[in-house]
């Protein structure tokens, strides 16, 4: 093949350099396939300066790593509705700048998106390629490439060290709770810049340009690396609009906005559940009194348990006797219009039930619970006393499919044991950490702020279970 002189051979990959921007080196996907270029950019922030539109973002120029940031600033060429690889239109600024690559710099456009999930900071398209370019996509880094510790030279005074020195936020009601103290202090021990955010102070600006999370004393929160949802379930709305505003602005939330829904509804969770193959008392639903005695024969008849859905701590939690009773107590709820759901009572549990503490797919502890003399519910908010347990094989990965399964990264699984074995009761997305630490003397919001780090270095795609 005849190559022009002016032209070179790239491979699918390279290390190219953003002088004006100063980005050093960054690790490109050359790929003649794509018309248009683009670079990951979050906190992008448009502004004005000698009557010309702007545009001020950062970008983290290391693959699969938030360690390293730069803040650039350029002119704005235009505002483009840009179709990604994914199928869907996004409206980009795009952005003039000049590419260095294999020894030549010349201008190219890059729109701005937001690439934390993809596996490349930037992609050249041919229209960047100025007709210099021909590429081999079988090769790779034939113009060079970048070595671990010339990265580390380069970015070493933007780096940090997401084990340390993270800025996250802990989105909660009461900065006085225990658990809100303990992640607090645990945070700040490991290193990292803790900010309570009561989460009814936070507001948020939907807006394609520039969408953001702010607080009351005036704060913008973009630039926090990570938030740690504790919302009440009273405000179980709010909160997770929040929590899922802070996820589209790139950060981090150690529970995604959708999984502390689902995890709220304890209908919902309970049909994901079973719909899993994860073992779970015979449960019972309907929407008409006229259906109550069918409902009632349907789980086992009495003695049973009646919950309503968004009860929590074991409030609306009730153990109907007799047939009478449970007809009085669902007839009573439903004429008060509240959702219930009507389950077989786990007799032999006797008052007993485990609390296992999950963190990122495993057991962090598990505690025994059981109930106060006289009641059966062993909440610990119930007067419950909890004691150290060592889980059977069958409970550990009972918890271990509940969390994959409502993709919770942080979790309080309760499992019963019946006769039939360990079923599971419900999955808690905000468990207290006052219990567990007292009983197991383990440090739970040391470990729920390593969880932290432990999903922001890991591949993208990874930050969140993926469903079983
Ligand atoms: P909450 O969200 O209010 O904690 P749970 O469903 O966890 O509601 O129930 C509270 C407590 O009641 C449990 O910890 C357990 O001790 C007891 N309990 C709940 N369901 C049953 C059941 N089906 N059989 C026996 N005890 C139960
Ligand atoms: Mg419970």
């Amino acid at each position: 093949m005849q190559i022009s002189s002016k032209k070179f051979i790239a491979g699918s990959q390279e290390w190219c350099c953003l002088p004006n921007l100063d980005v050093a080196a960054v690790k490109v996907r050359v790929d003649s396939g794509a018309k248009t270029s683009s670079i990951h950019a979050f906190n992008i922030e448009p502004f004005t300066r000698n009557s010309e539109q702007w545009v001020r973002f950062d970008l983290h120029p290391l693959q699969k790593s938030r360690r390293a940031t730069i803040r650039c600033e350029s002119p704005v060429i235009d505002r483009r509705l840009v179709r990604s690889s994914n199928g869907n239109s996004e409206k980009r600024f795009v952005i003039k700048t000049p590419l260095t690559l294999n020894g030549e710099t010349w201008d190219i456009e890059l729109s701005l998106t937001n690439r934390d999930a993809m596996g490349f900071r930037m992609l050249l398209g041919r229209e960047a390629m100025s007709g210099k370019i021909l590429v081999d996509i079988e090769k790779q880094f034939l113009l060079g490439s970048v070595s671990d510790d010339e990265l580390e030279l380069l970015y070493g005074k933007t780096m940090r060290n997401p084990d340390s020195g993270l800025k996250i936020g802990l989105l909660a009601t009461n900065p006085d709770l225990y658990s809100n103290r303990r992640i607090l202090e645990a945070g700040e021990l490991l290193g990292h810049e803790m900010v309570f955010l009561n989460t009814r102070q936070c507001y948020m600006k939907l807006d394609a340009d520039c969408p953001a999370v702010h607080y009351r004393d005036g704060r913008i929160l973009n630039n926090l690396d990570a938030v740690i949802p504790r919302i009440r379930p009273s405000i179980t709305f709010y909160g997770c609009a929040v929590t899922r505003h802070f996820e589209s602005l790139g950060i981090f939330a150690l529970n995604s906005a959708d999984s502390i829904t689902q995890s709220r509804d304890k209908l919902y969770s309970l049909q994901l559940l079973q719909k899993h193959g994860l073992d779970i008392p015979i449960t019972g639903y309907a929407d008409s009194p006229i259906d109550t005695d069918k409902l009632i024969e349907m789980v086992g008849g009495a003695p049973l348990i009646v919950k309503l859905l968004e009860g929590t701590q074991g409030r609306g939690v009730v153990l109907a006797e007799t047939t009478k009773a449970a007809e009085s107590v669902i007839n009573a709820m439903k004429s008060l219009r509240a959702n219930l759901l009507v389950q077989e009572y786990i007799e032999e549990a006797s008052g007993k039930d485990i609390r296992c503490f999950m963190i990122n797919g495993k057991v962090a502890a598990a505690i025994q619970r059981e109930a106060a003399p006289g009641e059966f519910r062993a909440n610990l908010h119930r007067g419950g006393k909890a004691t150290l347990i060592e889980l059977t094989p069958d409970e550990e990965s009972l918890a271990i499919k509940a969390v994959k399964t409502l993709n919770l990264n942080v979790a309080g699984v309760d499992i019963i044991r019946s006769s039939r074995g360990p079923l599971l009761l419900e999955v808690n997305s905000s468990p207290g950490l006052e219990g567990i630490e007292a009983a197991t003397g383990q440090d739970m919001a040391c470990l729920m702020v390593k969880a932290i780090a432990e999903k922001l270095t890991a591949p993208a795609g990874h930050r969140t279970l993926d469903a079983a």
